[in-house]
């Protein structure tokens, strides 16, 4: 078989499988249930024109034209970090090109010969990527579940220098959060764990301040590596870690995701700064949000259905890929884009429907939402 007739082949089987992707425009008559935009602040045209407003000169910039370490060290680019690591009280933060750039990066320039992973299993494609980069010996332990992780520190942390356990806060397909109390517990009982916690779904979300569920805990400072992105809730693009100084440095020298690759453009740092400012006034729209999220999950949990989210991302258990696709079609006729989730994404048999929701949904839309639940 040649190659291009291969590429068909392999093709042909995912759609048969029922798991064929294709990139879709969202219809503009639908509500979006589908995106990241958990502050609604993708259509806040007020918000956005204030923005513009402030720009001048080197902020304009639509692009770096260079890496960091040649010329696309903006003055924006210090302050944004400079503001990130002092909102956090800590020593540093580096802001890299996106999430995906930061967890295939970080892992593998902080590695060294006797390191051990500890990942959860249900962590992002981007850290299982950058732990495969890493080279590292790595053990998953079962989703969310920390005691498990437990047992392999007692088992191999005598072994390895370091342990690096990787998880997430608010986990990005069914809306679950990591119990970060016994997150930061392993540190104390093991000296040698890092501890690296990717808030994608959680940064500007949680907290009285919006820096994230491991502030909002006032568990931060014992992380490591906080990984936020700009690209979810802060409605910008990029993602930044918090961490010492020394791990600051290590990255700047040694990360290959950081150094090889364009500095993101002046204007972009500047949106990203000015909506990370804005975060602690946007508390209504927070608390809109959890509301939604709890009340959403109380509908489905009513349905006999098990809901384990805690968060604005809200799973719809359904099972069979056929019977998910039928069911996001229905919530698409009724004015919804909701969007199947299906394997390899999720475990084989739990393809679902994830309802991703948004500060901007008025209450009468979202009850409308609700109302969907109820028709069959
Ligand atoms: C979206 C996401 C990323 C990737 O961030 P981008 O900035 O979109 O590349 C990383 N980790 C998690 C958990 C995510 O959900």
């Amino acid at each position: 078989m040649d190659f291009y007739n291969r590429l068909s082949a392999d093709l042909e089987q995912l759609r048969e499988a029922g798991c064929y992707r294709t990139l879709r425009a969202l219809p503009a008559e639908l509500v979006n249930l589908s995106g990241n935009d958990y502050l609604g602040l993708l259509n806040d045209t007020a918000f956005r024109e204030a923005f513009y407003e402030t720009l001048s000169g080197e902020t304009r910039n639509l692009s770096a034209a260079s890496s960091r370490l040649l010329t696309g060290n903006v003055p924006v680019a210090i302050e944004l970090e400079e503001t990130i690591a002092a909102a956090y009280g800590a020593e540093a933060a580096l802001v890299f090109g996106s999430g995906y750039h930061a967890n295939t990066g970080i892992l593998p320039a902080l590695v060294g010969p006797k390191s051990l992973v500890l990942s959860d299993k249900l962590n992002h494609a981007s850290m299982i990527d950058g732990i495969r980069a890493s080279g590292a010996t790595f053990y998953r332990f079962r989703h969310n579940d920390l005691a498990h992780a437990r047992t392999f520190l007692e088992r191999y942390a005598q072994a390895y220098d370091e342990v690096f356990v990787m998880t997430e806060s608010v986990f990005s397909m069914d809306g679950d959060c990591t119990d970060l109390d016994a997150l930061v517990k392993l540190k104390a009982d093991f000296p040698n764990v890092i501890l690296y916690l990717d808030e994608a779904h959680g940064v500007g979300v949680f907290g009285e301040t919006g820096l994230g569920l491991a502030h909002a805990k006032g568990v931060h400072q014992s992380i490591d590596i906080l990984i936020g992105t700009f690209g979810k809730a802060l409605c910008s693009t990029g993602a930044f870690a918090v961490c010492s100084k020394v791990i600051r440095d290590t990255l700047i020298n040694k990360m290959r995701p950081f150094i090889f690759t364009t500095a993101l453009p002046p204007i972009n740092l500047a949106w990203s700064l000015y909506v990370f400012n804005a975060l602690p006034k946007m508390q209504a729209r927070r608390a809109h949000l959890h509301s939604m999220g709890e009340r959403l999950a109380a509908t489905i949990r009513a349905r006999g259905v098990d809901c384990v989210s805690e968060s604005q991302i809200v799973p719809y258990v359904i099972g069979s890929n056929e019977d998910a696709i039928a069911e996001a079609e229905r919530f698409q006729k009724a004015g919804f884009y909701v969007l199947p989730i299906r394997p390899p994404t999720v475990p084989r048999g739990t393809a679902r429907l994830r309802f991703s929701l948004s500060a901007d949904l008025s209450e009468e839309t979202f009850n409308r939402l609700l109302d969907v639940f109820h028709i069959i």
